[in-house]
């Protein structure tokens, strides 16, 4: 099928009606089927944050003196999230996502370490293997190594291990509440001393954790510290589109101090077109993720997190328990976080997930070790008990037929896991995707 600008313009009805048709054929996230893309609270709460989109489709926060509103709810939103991570004067940005908190960080970093060290000609942060891929991105974009230190047995990040690779090219540590594959909080408590005695920023990337953390501990729950209660966390990245339950395209990044955060602000003088000042990495910055994050904050209240969160843990609660009972599986991480692993022992772990998409799962395959991965938010509650079942059936299928491990994605994902030379795996992956993007593909 071919495409071009249409001659005359369509009509309104009939492109909405077009979306909603194509809409049809994506993934069917309100039925809680899928994990890790949405967080969805329901759907008024889907509607109000529609509208204050909506309300802001058009402004941009580029010019802040232009969109002083704009500035006023990115500071409001600063605000809120630096006293959810008990630190009032906080200062910081709202973000267009993880990703993008997350390379303001490294950069700021870097560049704070340039002014301060300028000997330091390889920079290098020093970080767990299970921090997510958006740094390797960020170290790959701005020239700075990542030292990654393997984790313990409890998959959290090893301090021993850390303070070890500390060395005069480290500009700061980072780690994760919690991290991604597992849902493991990094013993931050003990970075946050190791980087104080080195002198040494320590970034905390709660992309996931920053919205729900905070509520599960006040639901009573043993959550370890990890946000600016810890002497030594300079900066902390949190996503409002994911347990913020903020329309898509808002994160934050928080630094305890200006004093950190300057070295964020990019300025460019000479160009034609006038001074050029931008403390994100993104120009234009649009204003409807920002609305609707202030809006979601300001609507749902500690009672609605608190209530999200609550519904969250039980799901959480509810799958880990049914996932126990299941003969061959084995859960793996904490249940500190509401994030659900589990591995297969002797079976194919990869033959079960494909087994569980015949049923309509949308399944997050891991690797180091072998394993499923589960984001569960308040969604998911309505579907606990149909997941038990469905990978109680999706186990016995794969005992009782092992030539299932053979087909299907099984020994893609298996073999990809397994390759001794990354270099390959990479050019492999980078293939997939030219071809997704090549002219002619479907
Ligand atoms: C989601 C996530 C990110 C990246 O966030 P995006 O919004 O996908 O760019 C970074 N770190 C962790 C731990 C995450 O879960």
């Amino acid at each position: 099928m071919t495409i071009s600008i249409p001659k005359t313009g369509r009509s309104a009805d009939d492109i909405l009606a077009e979306l909603e048709r194509r809409k049809a054929s994506d993934t069917k996230w309100r039925e809680g089927k899928v994990f890790s893309l949405v967080y969805h609270a329901g759907e008024e709460h889907e509607r109000l944050m529609q509208k204050a989109h909506a309300i802001y489709a058009s402004a941009n926060l580029l010019n802040p003196m232009a969109f002083s509103s704009l500035k006023q709810m990115e500071s409001d939103i600063i605000e809120m999230t630096g006293r959810l991570f008990h630190c009032a004067g906080a200062v910081g940005t709202v973000t267009s996502g993880g990703t993008e908190s997350i390379l303001c960080a490294v950069a700021a970093y870097r560049d704070r370490a340039r002014r301060e060290r300028p000997w330091v000609l390889r920079p290098e942060l020093v970080v767990p293997t299970t921090l997510h891929p958006a740094f390797d991105k960020a170290a790959h974009y701005f020239g700075v190594r990542l030292k990654k230190v393997p984790i313990g047995e409890d998959l959290r990040a090893n301090v021993r291990a850390m303070a070890k690779a500390i060395s005069r090219r480290t500009i700061g540590l980072c780690a994760s509440a919690p991290q991604y594959p597992h849902g493991v909080v990094d013993p931050i408590a003990e970075l946050g001393e190791l980087a104080q005695e080195h002198g040494l920023p320590l970034h905390v990337d709660a992309c996931v954790g920053g919205f729900v953390l905070p509520w599960i501990e006040r639901l009573g729950r043993s959550v370890p510290k990890w946000d600016f209660r810890v002497p030594g966390v300079t900066s902390i990245s949190a996503d409002l589109h994911k347990f913020g339950y903020a329309a898509k395209g808002a994160s934050t990044l928080t630094w305890r101090s200006i004093d950190h955060m300057k070295h964020q602000i990019f300025v460019a003088t000479d160009f034609p077109g006038g001074i050029y000042a931008s403390p994100t990495m993104i120009g234009t910055r649009p204003g409807g993720p920002i609305a609707a994050a202030w809006a979601a904050l300001q609507s749902l209240g500690e009672d609605g997190y608190l209530a999200l969160a609550k519904q969250s843990v039980d799901a959480a609660d509810g799958l880990r328990a049914g996932i126990a009972k299941i003969p061959g599986l084995a859960l793996l991480g904490h249940s500190h976080s509401t994030i659900v692993s589990y591995e297969a022992k002797q079976l194919n772990v990869y033959a079960i997930a494909d087994r569980m998409e015949t049923r309509g799962w949308t399944m997050d395959r891991q690797h180091k070790p072998a394993s499923i991965h589960l984001t569960v938010t308040a969604n998911h509650l309505k579907i606990v008990d149909a997941y038990v079942a469905d990978l109680r059936a999706s186990v016995e299928e794969v005992r009782s037929n092992p030539a299932l491990a053979k087909s299907g994605s099984a020994p893609m994902y298996g073999m990809a896991a397994k390759m001794p030379i990354r270099m390959f795996v990479k050019a492999q992956v980078r293939k997939v995707f030219a071809e997704m993007y090549s002219k002619g593909q479907p």
